[in-house]
């Protein structure tokens, strides 16, 4: 019976597995770091000099790219990936999935006499047509439209792509519809930052900076992840197929000790964690930080940060990569918010701020009272963008997996507020009470100003509770999901910097307009934002039992789940909003919309069927024959005219009945209509559905603990987590 248990196949295979050598190369990574990247430096020493110029001009100004240098860097970019070993290109791009696409073409054109040459032109670098018309549009590509476009991104640097079976040259690109509408993460983070760059500059003019190099908005996102042996992964259908484990019971060693916390990293998972980094050196990803996190088997990787854009791309590729090599160190890389109930989850910790090279961060104090003004405007209006779209945020970070997370006593709740620190919130304070007799003293600013040079200082007070909180030169929005893209998060982010930072523009130049003193209309301005918005402001204990209800009397929303937020997306305050900053039109919010219940509906369905299937062929089974071993072995003693003890037999079919009975109701809610109305969908799963995948782990956990260890079929959390 035992013979075909796969659980104990794949411990003893983990056991008998060797893990690859580490490799140490003889390189440094500044050898190696961007070698296989159509950077910058690389298009000075390739192109001629105008063509260059040119480029340039669109990567670090924006200014839109002159087609007719096209088929110049085509040329210069075939040359390059060629002697790179690539024989295909691709146009990746990043479908409403979540995922990466990319579309493979050989490089070389039949020529009809039975010989091939290499071509690749500007027309084929600026344009694709992958068609793909099976990624989800949300209604954007009716069939008479079908057609979805590619379109190369200059701003992210084209690539190539190594593997065993031959390197590909990846350009990064938009994906739109025939009717130029997005169907992309990338399109709109583009459109986002543009639109945040326009107003981000009127302020700094104001505060006299004549001509202000175009502001970007970084990001540098904190990945974490949890890494499994091959073979436990391959012995989880669930692990498989919906990244997650829908069975097992928690071990009896769990996170208490936090011994695994900033612990010596395991020497294998080092040697992964060293290959990744060669790899994402030579793609010019910075990967800085490394460590080991909360939960046991899970880990942290934060590159540097970048333009939003560029880290966005960066981040996906990153995830690939990761993905890749584990598998050559015989394990899997997991990125599920929640691949383990009752242990720590992973979370996408989005850190961003705006700059640029001339100005640094626009969120650093300064070190005078007049940078100070500025930096504090800026603050404010994240203040004011957080505030009055929190439910955006929160719907940009929504997803079925993330609902295991967020407001799970372990990451921040889904209430979008904001942590300060006590220094900053100090000076809004002072700023707040200032406001009210601002118009008799002149000076009034620098009350809040004299504290300043204290801000200088690390803050140290660091609260992890908070969704939103300043880290001394940027805010880190914690709430998005370890699966996530970027783009989203990003995209909200410029776009409700966009609005605030036009507010604040507009304001102040129509009040120097009138004739006022340049300084109490920022003292006015800082205090009336405080006024109105301050009430997103908040330093405590993000997960304790009151915040809720105070939020609530604070006005603050609280979108527990997906299907709360989703409707967010299309609330006319946000189509108008993003219509008016040219973002998404109504068409594409809708489509968004559309998208975010599809993938809902769509991964429920899923767990369910695979909840239904791994509970009736591999839990019940295995239970029903122990049960039987437990029958036969009472049938003997009483033949043998010994008592029986019927306690163990009894322990067991509890469950069991309990497990039938949970599978029975799984079924039928499975089985229920799919409304017209894909909200009405999602929420009858949510209501229904998940509550009956719970009962059945219920069940199936309480089982884990009673049956005989040789015929679990499932490997355990004990084994996925502790052996490595
Ligand atoms: P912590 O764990 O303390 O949050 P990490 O070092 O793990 O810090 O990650 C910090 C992240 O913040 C990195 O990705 C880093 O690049 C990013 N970061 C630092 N400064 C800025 C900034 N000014 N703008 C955007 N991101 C930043
Ligand atoms: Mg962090």
């Amino acid at each position: 019976m035992t013979g075909n248990n796969v659980r104990l196949q794949a411990i003893k295979d983990v056991e008998a597995y060797v893990p690859p050598t580490p490799i140490h190369p003889e390189e440094t990574p500044g050898d190696i770091f961007g070698e296989n990247v159509f950077s910058i430096s690389v298009m000075q020493r390739r192109l001629p000099k105008t063509v260059f110029k040119s480029v340039l001009a669109t990567i670090e100004r924006s200014e839109p790219l002159d087609p007719l240098v096209a088929d110049a860097v085509a040329s210069a970019m075939k040359d390059w990936a060629m002697e790179k070993g690539a024989t295909h290109y691709a146009h990746v791009f990043y479908p409403l999935t979540g995922l990466t696409a990319e579309k493979h073409d050989s490089f070389l054109d039949p020529v009809g006499d039975g010989t091939a040459f290499a071509s690749f032109s500007g027309k084929t670098l600026i344009q694709g047509e992958p068609d793909a018309s099976s990624f989800p549009n949300g209604g954007l590509r009716n069939t008479f439209e079908a057609r979805g476009y590619t379109g190369w991104d200059v701003m992210s640097p084209a690539y190539v792509l190594e593997n065993p079976n031959g390197n590909t040259l990846c350009i990064p690109t938009v994906f739109i519809s025939m009717t130029g509408e997005a169907l992309d993460h990338k399109t709109p983070v583009l459109r986002s930052q543009q639109a945040m760059a326009v107003h981000a500059e009127r302020v700094l003019r104001l505060f006299g900076h004549d001509e202000p190099e175009r502001v970007v908005a970084y990001c540098g996102p904190e990945q974490e992840y949890f890494l499994v042996d091959s073979h436990f992964f391959l012995a989880r259908p669930d692990l498989l197929n919906a990244g997650r484990t829908l069975f097992g019971a928690k071990p009896p060693k769990g996170q208490e000790f936090d011994d695994h916390y900033f612990g010596a990293i395991p020497e294998r998972v080092l040697g992964f964690m060293m290959d990744t980094e060669r790899e994402l050196f030579k793609l010019g990803i910075p990967a800085k930080t490394r460590h080991n996190e909360v939960a046991p088997g899970q880990f942290e990787v934060a590159p540097m940060f970048e333009r939003a854009n560029e880290a966005s791309d960066h981040q996906q590729l990153l995830m690939t990569t990761f993905k890749t090599v584990a598998k050559k160190h015989g394990m899997e890389c997991l990125f599920h918010e929640k691949p383990f109930a009752g242990v720590n989850g992973s979370g996408k910790h989005v850190n961003f701020s705006l700059g640029n090279s001339q100005l640094g961060s626009l969120l650093v104090p300064g070190d005078n009272p007049h940078d100070n003004a500025q930096f504090l405007v800026f603050c404010a209006a994240v203040i004011r963008a957080v505030h009055q779209y929190g439910g955006l945020l929160r719907v940009s970070v929504a997803s079925a997996s993330n609902d295991h997370r967020l407001g799970a006593n372990e990451a921040p709740p889904a209430i979008i507020s904001i942590f300060l620190g006590e220094q900053l919130a100090d000076v809004f304070d002072q700023i707040a009470k200032g406001g009210a007799t601002r118009s008799k003293e002149k000076g009034t600013l620098t009350i809040g100003v004299d504290t300043l040079p204290d801000l200088t200082k690390d803050p140290g007070d660091r609260n992890r509770t908070s969704p939103f909180a300043f880290t001394g030169n940027r805010f880190e929005f914690r709430a998005p999901g370890s699966l996530q893209t970027v783009a989203a998060p990003m995209v909200v982010i410029n776009t409700i910097m966009a609005e605030a930072l036009d507010y604040c523009a507009t304001n102040l130049e129509e009040a120097v307009a009138a004739g006022t003193d340049f300084n109490e209309a920022v003292q006015t301005l800082l205090a009336d934002i405080v006024a109105e918005h301050g009430s997103v402001i908040f330093n405590g204990n993000g997960y304790s039992d009151e915040w809720p209800v105070e939020a609530e009397q604070r006005g603050l929303k609280n979108l527990r789940t997906t299907v709360d937020a989703l409707p967010e997306l299309i609330s006319p305050e946000a189509i108008e909003l993003f219509g008016k900053y040219a973002v998404f039109n109504e068409r594409e919010m809708h489509s968004r919309y559309e998208i975010g219940c599809e993938q809902y509906i769509l991964t429920v369905g899923v767990e369910a069927n695979l909840t239904l299937e791994i509970g009736t062929t591999t839990v019940l089974p295995a239970a029903i024959r122990y049960q039987t071993e437990l029958a036969s072995n009472v049938a003997a003693l009483k033949a043998a005219g010994v008592e029986a003890d019927l306690s163990t037999l009894q322990s067991v079919s509890a469950p069991i009945a309990d497990l039938r009975a949970g599978l029975a109701t799984l079924a039928a809610a499975i089985d229920h209509e799919h409304d017209e109305d894909p909200l009405v969908t999602a929420t009858a799963l949510r209501d229904t559905v998940l509550p009956a995948m719970l009962a059945v782990r219920t069940a199936a956990d309480t089982l884990e603990g009673l049956i005989a260890d040789d015929l679990w079929p499932l490997p355990t959390y004990q084994e996925m987590l502790y052996i490595l």
